[in-house]
């Protein structure tokens, strides 16, 4: 629908606007008030380039779109009956519980599989733990490849599928040989469009899961639906949504709470939602009730950084880890909030 600035557009600037419209191979239909017109757009109006053009138009205020700019996240899309698995966990439906340690201490491997079995006992459904991290200071530890085996050994002994964050195409290579089963892209990397692409190519017509992570730097939902689009396009639908807050306001929080927002992604798209509290409130203590708001707002699952002594742990762990016996009460408690919040399921809107 396109605003005028003015109350109605002249012959001249409604030939304009036909000739743009033309190319696309759409129509105007104008409407008429008593006070004011608007143009609406007949055809699809999906076209980033379309509305770019029409609002570059000096005498347009603004393009208002029915249609959504993603097609294949949209739930008017072929793949709004897609369900994503998770262990034996089908999402959306059921809740799942994605747990395990920040960052994987090479040298501690005892420790991770120590973890990995608790948060299995505990009621997770996948196992998480950092192979390479995305550091602030490139002081800090960075990772370690040798890290991947640990992972993928805690898979073999739990037999729970595993979860870990690629960079890079070299270590998302590297995650699709050990066949990992949940590629992670974190925050930082969520803008990272070629990667993106390359994560969606090197796992297309596979069961490959991808948990994208919302950029603290992202606005409108619609940019993180997109950035999920990149992926899907490529050939792979098997994407997670996972907000994780982003820039922080509040005083006290690491970043800005951003679980409500999983009311808007579940309006507009069809893929699960998987909310990671840790990184949105960023202290273990406060990380049970922003777990129990997740699955409220009608989450499909949870991120739960867990670590069986979290005090020796590295990166985020000794700050924001919970310890399994925690865990254990949040999987039993998010469930059942997750049952009630069916009951509020929204409805879907395009944009
Ligand atoms: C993580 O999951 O440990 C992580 C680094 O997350 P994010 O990309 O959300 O900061
Ligand atoms: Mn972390």
């Amino acid at each position: 629908m396109i605003i005028p600035i003015h109350p109605r557009l002249t012959d001249n600037e409604l030939r304009e606007l036909e000739e743009i419209t033309l190319e696309f191979g759409v129509r105007i239909q104008p409407i008429h008030g008593n006070e004011r017109s608007i143009y609406a757009i007949l055809g699809d109006e999906t076209s980033q380039d379309l509305i770019n053009r029409i609002e570059g138009l000096a005498f347009v205020e603004r393009v208002d779109r029915i249609q959504a700019p993603y097609k294949l996240m949209s739930r008017e899309s072929k793949l709004s009956s897609h369900r994503v698995k998770v262990g034996d966990k089908i999402l959306p439906g059921d809740f799942c519980v994605i747990a395990g340690h920040c960052t994987i201490d090479p040298k501690q491997k005892a420790m991770f599989l120590e973890t990995a079995f608790a948060v299995k006992e505990a009621g997770a459904d996948m196992i998480r733990g950092g192979v390479w991290k995305p550091r602030t200071s490139p002081h800090s530890f960075q990772g370690d490849a040798k890290s991947l085996e640990i992972l993928v050994e805690a898979r073999e002994r739990t037999g729970l599928p595993i979860n870990t964050e690629v960079m890079d195409f070299e270590q998302l290579k590297l995650c699709v040989d050990a066949k990992v089963d949940c590629l992670q892209i974190g925050a930082r990397s969520a803008l990272n469009y070629r990667l993106l692409q390359q994560v969606g190519e090197l796992t297309k017509n596979t069961q490959t899961r991808v948990l994208l992570k919302r950029s603290m730097h992202m606005g409108p939902v619609s940019e993180f639906i997109l950035a999920a689009e990149y992926i899907v396009a490529q050939g792979n639908p098997n994407v997670m949504l996972c907000p994780r807050g982003t820039v922080p306001t509040i005083e006290g929080f690491r970043n800005s709470p951003d679980e409500s927002i999983t009311l808007l992604l579940k309006e507009r798209t069809w893929a699960p939602v998987v909310v990671d509290p840790s990184h949105s409130v960023g202290k273990a203590v406060y990380v049970p009730n922003a777990c129990l708001a997740a699955a409220g707002y009608g989450a499909d699952g949870i991120l739960v950084e867990t670590h069986c002594q979290p005090k020796k742990g590295m990166g985020d762990d000794p700050k924001q880890a919970v310890t399994p016996d925690v865990l254990a009460q949040i999987v039993k408690d998010t469930r059942e909030i997750h049952g009630f919040a069916k009951h509020y399921a929204p409805k879907a809107t395009a944009s």
